[in-house]
């Protein structure tokens, strides 16, 4: 039995107090909200923070506000749960709550909150095992001999003497972006809210995000993800498309996000396309969305943009399948989410 490492608990009771509490005890501490990713890699040592801040005690992080007119108001705090079976979500934005509802299992998506998958960590199959396997192995660049943790930027060694296992002449880490809710929430046009001991500010989505398997978050180690602000609806058609071994389970080596919406006249309006699963950080695949744009739907212009995202995205063979399948599933099911919102004119 994997047993958990000894640590404080710290249970704050406002947002103000989570911040100070992670700014005060510095980069030995981490928060916690569901801990269903948390929990388990402490107890395969992957995680050894010395204190953890609980964010379950934190109103500002609960409940869901707004409307499909206005936008949502998603607080982090709220479980996988939660937002999957909110009406407006469902009705509004389905490919928000299809990716959610393709998390896991329904007992880890009660617990699981959306700040939590927001901030989840990457995957690699050389980092996501016991402690007696990387022992084994000789460990590697993410996750060196446990007494070297936490890997703050500011604490690693500027030469790191561990190579990374799958490319080992290189310097940084290749470990996949592994959110489903973070491509569908990017494809949505949605921002998150983070506080921090400066104060607070509004990003997008996806500038949450570095291409860097072990620093992959653009945030400092006190700042939090409060709220998720959803754009207003006004005619979004949206969809989730996952690959995985397993119907549920198992976490994304695939996943592809598209929201769009038509004109009167029947022509794509907007388009956003997210890919996860291919890189260390969700990717938006701006120049695909672009072919859309003004375009009546059809099959040439379906297989046109599928393309588009086929020939740059470049997996690593990091995570299960094959990284070449990975590659040809991403186009594949980039022409099925794009024929599921595009209806019969795009079918081939
Ligand atoms: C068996 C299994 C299968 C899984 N399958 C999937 C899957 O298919 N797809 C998927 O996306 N995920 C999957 N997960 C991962 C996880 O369950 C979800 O991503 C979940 O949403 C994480 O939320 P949490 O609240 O439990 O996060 P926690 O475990 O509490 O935290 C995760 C990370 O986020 C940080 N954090 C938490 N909240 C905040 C916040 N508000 N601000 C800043 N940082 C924060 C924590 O410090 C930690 O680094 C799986 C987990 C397990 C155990
Ligand atoms: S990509 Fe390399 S450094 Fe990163 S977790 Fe995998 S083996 Fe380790």
């Amino acid at each position: 039995m994997l047993r958990l490492p000894r640590f404080q608990y710290v249970r704050p009771s406002s947002l103000r107090e989570a911040v100070s509490a992670l700014a005060d005890c510095g980069p030995q501490a981490m928060p916690v909200a569901g801990g269903t990713d948390v929990y388990p890699k402490m107890k395969r040592r992957q995680f050894l923070p010395r204190y953890l801040v609980s964010l379950q005690g934190v109103p500002e992080l609960k409940g869901i506000r707004g409307d499909e007119r206005a936008g949502l108001v998603i607080g982090a705090g709220c479980t996988l749960t939660e937002v999957a079976s909110h009406p407006v979500v469902r009705r509004f934005y389905p490919g928000l709550a299809k990716a959610i509802e393709s998390i896991s299992t329904p007992v880890l998506r009660n617990m699981g909150t959306i700040g939590g998958n927001l901030c989840l960590d990457t995957r690699c199959n050389y980092y996501d095992q016991t402690l007696p396997w990387r022992a084994a192995l000789g460990w590697c660049m993410k996750a060196p001999d446990p007494g070297g943790w936490p890997m703050a930027p500011e604490a690693a060694p500027a030469e790191n003497q561990v190579p990374c296992r799958v490319a080992p002449g290189s310097p940084r880490c290749w470990a996949v972006a592994s959110s489903d809710g973070a491509p569908a929430l990017m494809a949505l046009g949605a921002q998150a809210r983070l506080v921090g001991p400066r104060g607070e500010r509004v990003v997008p989505v996806g500038e949450l995000y570095r291409d860097d398997g072990m620093f992959f978050l653009e945030k400092s180690q006190a700042e939090l993800v409060a709220e998720v602000l959803l754009p207003p609806a006004d005619g979004t058609r949206s969809t989730y498309w996952k690959l995985r071994r397993r119907g549920a389970f198992d976490f994304p080596v695939l996943g592809v996000a598209v929201a769009l919406s038509l004109d009167t006249d029947g022509r794509v309006a907007w388009a956003r396309l997210a890919v996860t699963g291919v890189a260390s950080r969700p990717l938006l695949m701006d120049e695909a969305a672009r072919l859309l744009v003004g375009q009546k739907p059809s099959p040439e212009l379906v297989e046109a943009v599928a393309q588009a995202v086929y020939l740059p995205v470049r997996p690593l063979d990091n995570t299960d399948f094959a990284h070449y399948y990975r590659k040809r599933m991403a186009g594949v099911y980039v022409r099925r989410a794009l024929q599921e919102l595009l209806g019969p004119a795009a079918a081939a």
